[in-house]
């Protein structure tokens, strides 16, 4: 099939769906200039984040994790949305998107306007003292460790401060499950955008739907399976099918 043809199958199967959901990662957010964990160039190839963005890590070496992993979060904070995001928005909001899981911390979901979003791996809107649980917005964090005062400490408790995000070795949030539960009960159709498909738990969640949409640069374990695969960019992609289902 050939790009045109791709397009025009998935905007037909988002028109047919009854409970289409979608499933986002970092590459959905590439557009945006946040970097990907696998792509060339990505993550993984800079410093493994696993060795800065680990549960263990913020514990047990507490500036390792504020001078590194925290400094690249608190850079995401600045990224806008792309053509991509505005575009699941709008799936939502003309009534073909029933909700959306992303995998992404960048908050760009909400920021482009979609309404039922889990942010299975957290977010970077607050951060939580350790000690006492009381909330704060993530930019009281920022501008402690800009000030040098690493760790971060709660006014009220002393305790450590740290983001509202799932690290390596934390355990996935209730919030997970509650998506798993509803792609579980209702998903006739999921849309995957720009993720590798091999961070697990999350990974599991399109074995969950009876159909399967992947637009992805590479390859995923789960193309064999995808009703269409499309092997472009989010940020083409997504508003084409838009301007198909708009038409
Ligand atoms: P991943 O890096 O494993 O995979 C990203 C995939 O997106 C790659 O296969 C790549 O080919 C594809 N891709 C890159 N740009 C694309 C584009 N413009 N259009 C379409 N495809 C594109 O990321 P993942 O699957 O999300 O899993 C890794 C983990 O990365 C997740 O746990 C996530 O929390 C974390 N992460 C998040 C951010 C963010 O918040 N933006 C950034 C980096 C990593």
């Amino acid at each position: 099939m050939n790009y045109i043809a791709q397009i025009r199958e998935a905007a037909e199967l988002i028109r047919e769906s009854a409970h289409c959901y979608c499933l986002t990662g970092a590459g959905m957010s590439t557009e945006s200039g946040i970097p990907d964990f696998r792509s060339p160039g990505g993550l993984w190839q800079e410093i493994a984040p696993i060795k800065t963005s680990s549960a263990e890590v913020l514990y047990n070496n507490p500036r390792v994790f504020y001078e590194v992993a925290f400094t690249r979060f608190a850079r995401i904070t600045r990224a806008e949305p792309n053509a991509g995001h505005s575009s699941l928005a709008r799936l939502e909001q003309m009534g073909y998107l029933k909700g959306l899981v992303t995998q992404n911390i960048d908050g760009l979901h909400v920021k482009a306007g979609s309404q039922r979003v889990w942010e299975v791996h957290g977010h970077l809107r607050s951060g939580y003292c350790l000690g006492c649980q009381k909330r704060y917005p993530f930019e009281f964090l920022v501008e402690q460790v800009e000030r040098q005062q690493i760790p971060p400490s709660c006014p009220s408790c002393n305790h450590m401060l740290r983001p509202d995000v799932v690290l390596f070795g934390d355990p996935m949030p209730p919030l997970f499950y509650e998506a798993w539960e509803e792609l579980a009960g209702q998903c006739d159709l999921l849309l995957v955008c720009g993720s590798s498909l091999v961070v697990y738990p999350v990974a599991e969640l399109p074995a969950l739907a009876r159909k399967l949409i992947i637009i992805n640069l590479e390859p995923t374990p789960y193309d064999h399976l995808a009703a269409v695969v499309i092997r472009e960019k989010c940020g083409r992609v997504l508003p084409a099918i838009v301007e198909l289902l708009e038409a």
